[in-house]
């Protein structure tokens, strides 16, 4: 079985024709992770049993002849802060290192009953909170395109593991970038998908205004249909929308697609993609030449195919890091109150109550998160609420999401930018400048900001030895556009 591109539908197809049965492929997968992820560390748990029991179910099935979903007995991969009943769920965190799952996550849910096989929890940064996995409060994922670089993050493992042949999909969340930014990294598709697309149910909370579950693959036929699986209304999270997909997320119609107008935003294209050529104060610095130079020739294979290119501008982006970094760690570090050495977790034994909160607390979370909570803790205080985090909320909704996104999307239907500014970088490059590590996010965060679906596309042939993404924005709730244009870069552009 050559695991090496295979795809959801190959195998499927293999399946089906009983070229192997699903109870093989675990087999051939835990081979595989035996064999590659000593060097990559793209998991943090496995869970071999439990996969050849749900791969068990499958092959029954298909002995009895019966239909089965295309996602059935796929081995797949799962963040490590979305639950699995029985399973270790740790959100890379020391504070949960015992921890386990007492129930499903409803993507959890449906994946099961769709027959998907989990192999593992994958490592991730603490809590979500990185853009390199190099958070890990267990271990550093690297890229396996050269393993001296980071997988991106905070879903490196997920990234890495599709990307080294370890699962065939993966699941990630995305409050910032961290399904884009890693797909990037590793040369594989990343979907965030709108804000309440999916339900968040038995996902550990970051921010939780912006966080989304989305879908890691090889293809992005391959992220549409495990994006499609996990989608649609839950009423177990009230932020879940009523929307519902259709097939056209996995087959679209490519009459309509060459239709769509596609948008650049100026300020992220600066001529030579160098700051002294950018207008005051608009541009965005750090754009690396190489990783522009890919991006341009993306925009010209649209150009020669027809496609409507257009100049567009999201003039405020240069404030949605400010923005993030207000609301994010507020949030984070409201939700993060719940791991206090009592309800969850490792407890440090003290003689008083307080002593074992501050121990308990000091002691289970990692640099970064405490580095949010404090923040995060400053900006909601009474003396500095309004001046910091109603600020931000204003900045949000006023200017990002209102006049942004919404005056781009009445001149085009999907916005095409650079995914990260940077390729891959040296693990140990950026752990000990924080802020050198957040403008990793630089176009990603937008997007979270005003809760619209993206995915990053892995540019073909680049011109560097490591992968270079692309990310295509598109309205609320049109997954289909902009997976749909991923599917024609990826079929029909040489
Ligand atoms: N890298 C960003 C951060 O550190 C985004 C993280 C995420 O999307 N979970 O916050």
């Amino acid at each position: 079985m050559d695991l090496k591109g295979l795809t959801v539908k190959k195998f499927n197809k293999g399946l089906v024709a009983g070229n192997f049965s699903a109870c093989e492929a675990v087999e051939e997968f835990f081979n595989s992770i035996e064999e590659k992820d000593k060097k990559i560390d793209a998991y943090l748990s496995l869970n071999k049993d439990f996969a050849l029991n749900q791969a068990e179910d499958t092959d029954r099935k298909i002995a009895k002849k019966e239909k089965i979903n295309l996602m059935a007995g796929i081995p797949m991969a799962v963040k490590d802060n979305i639950l699995i009943e029985g399973l270790p769920a740790t959100s890379a965190s020391k504070i949960l290192e015992n921890y386990r799952a007492s129930y499903d996550a409803t993507v959890i849910k449906k994946l099961k009953n769709a027959g998907a096989v989990f192999l593992g929890k994958t490592n991730m940064d603490e809590f979500a909170m990185g853009s390199s996995t190099e958070n890990s409060g267990f271990k550093i994922t690297k890229n396996p395109h050269d393993l001296t670089r980071v997988p991106g993050g905070s879903s490196g493992g997920s990234a890495a593991a599709v990307a080294a042949d370890l699962a065939v999909v993966a699941l990630g969340s995305d409050t910032g970038g961290s399904i884009r930014q890693p797909a990037a990294f590793c040369g594989v598709v990343g979907l965030k998908p709108t804000y309440g697309a999916v339900s968040r149910y038995g996902a550990m909370a970051m921010a939780s205004s912006l966080d989304q579950i989305g879908s890691f693959g090889k293809t992005v036929e391959d992220a549409a249909i495990l994006f499609k699986e996990i989608s649609g209304h839950d009423d177990l999270d009230s932020t879940s929308a009523a929307a519902s997909y259709g097939e056209e997320l996995i087959n679209p119609d490519f009459e309509n697609i060459k239709k769509l107008k596609i948008g650049i935003p100026e300020e992220y294209f600066a001529p030579t993609f160098q700051s002294e050529s950018r207008p005051d104060g608009v541009g965005i610095d750090g754009l690396d030449n190489e990783v522009g130079k890919n991006i341009e020739a993306v925009i010209n294979d649209f150009k020669k195919s027809g496609f409507e290119i257009k100049k567009i501008s999201l003039p405020h982006t240069k404030y949605a890091l400010s923005c993030y970094y207000i609301i994010m760690p507020a949030e984070a570090s409201t939700n993060l109150s719940r791991y206090d050495g009592i309800r969850y977790g490792i407890r440090s034994e003290e003689k008083t109550l307080l002593d074992m909160y501050k121990k308990s607390r000091s002691k289970g979370f990692g640099e970064e998160v405490k580095r949010r909570i404090i923040l995060g803790t400053f900006v909601l205080s009474a003396g500095y609420y309004d001046a910091y985090y109603a600020k931000a909320q204003k900045v949000r909704s006023l200017i990002l999401i209102k006049n942004d996104f919404d005056e781009a999307f009445k001149q085009v239907d999907v916005i095409l930018t650079p995914v990260s500014p940077t390729l891959p970088f040296k693990i140990g490059e950026k752990i000990s400048d924080p802020l050198s590590m957040y403008l990793s996010d630089i176009f990603t965060i937008p997007v979270n900001l005003a809760g619209v679906p993206a995915v990053s596309i892995p540019v073909k042939n680049p011109t560097t030895a490591l992968p270079v993404g692309f990310q295509l924005i598109g309205r609320h709730f049109k997954e289909a556009d902009i997976l749909g244009l991923g599917q024609y870069y990826e079929q029909s552009i040489i």
